[in-house]
């Protein structure tokens, strides 16, 4: 698929509109285990996105992409801003070109999924946003053409409720050990949010 400028833009609108409808709820489950900020920290983070929407959706989709980074890390505070941030930046810079391919989109989140790894000393099971990032990117990988976006939705969906069970390993979450089980990881819903946000998307699109 071939972002042009406008494709573009109305998909980097429409995961910052996801997250921002979703702030409150995000806050509330930062609020079990955290300390109430994620909906406000990344609600922060997606409008200063959409008031550079015009200049960032005028590059090319992989700029774009980097661009997005770029301004999370620079406006979102706490843990989340620096992961998802880098996460952006990194997809950005592997995709190369603004010509698209499902290996180029699956080799560019394979990069930055390690680069979040490292940043983050965290893994899969830890109870973060991995645990719906990583199930998701390997979802994409095995299914077959042609991709169905929905269920790849519900996978992310079914990632994030997986999350409930687990005690917390990294993040504040972690200093509350086994209280953390039976509350879902604020990382894992927001990631479900913008996966969804763009599977919701390309289903329409594609
Ligand atoms: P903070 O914890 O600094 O208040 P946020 O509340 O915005 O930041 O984000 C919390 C989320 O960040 C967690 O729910 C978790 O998914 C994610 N997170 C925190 N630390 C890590 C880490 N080391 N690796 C991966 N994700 C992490
Ligand atoms: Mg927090």
């Amino acid at each position: 698929m071939n972002f042009d400028q406008r494709t573009t833009r109305e998909m980097i609108q429409a995961v910052a509109d996801t997250v921002i409808a979703h702030a409150g709820e995000l806050t509330e489950l930062d609020r079990a285990i955290g300390d109430a900020d994620h909906g406000i920290n990344l609600e922060r983070g997606f409008k200063a996105v959409l008031a550079k929407i015009d200049t960032i959706s005028a590059r090319p989709i992989n700029d774009a992409l980097s661009e997005v980074g770029k301004t999370l890390i620079l406006s979102v505070g706490g843990a989340s801003g620096p992961l998802y941030g880098k996460l952006f930046a990194t997809i950005g810079q592997h995709l190369c070109s603004p010509e698209l391919n499902r290996e180029r989109v699956v080799s560019a989140c394979e990069q930055a999924i390690g680069v979040l790894k490292t940043l983050g000393r965290s893994d899969v099971g830890h109870k973060t946003m991995l645990d719906v990032l990583v199930p998701s990117l390997d979802r994409l990988r095995a299914t077959e053409d042609p991709i169905s976006w929905h269920e790849l939705h519900l996978h992310a969906h079914e990632a994030a409720l997986a999350t409930i069970p687990m005690v917390a390993r990294r993040g504040r979450a972690s200093f509350l050990g086994e209280r953390s089980q039976g509350h879902m990881d604020p990382g894992a819903r927001s990631s479900e949010l913008i996966v969804g946000a763009v599977c919701d998307f390309l289903e329409t699109r594609l």
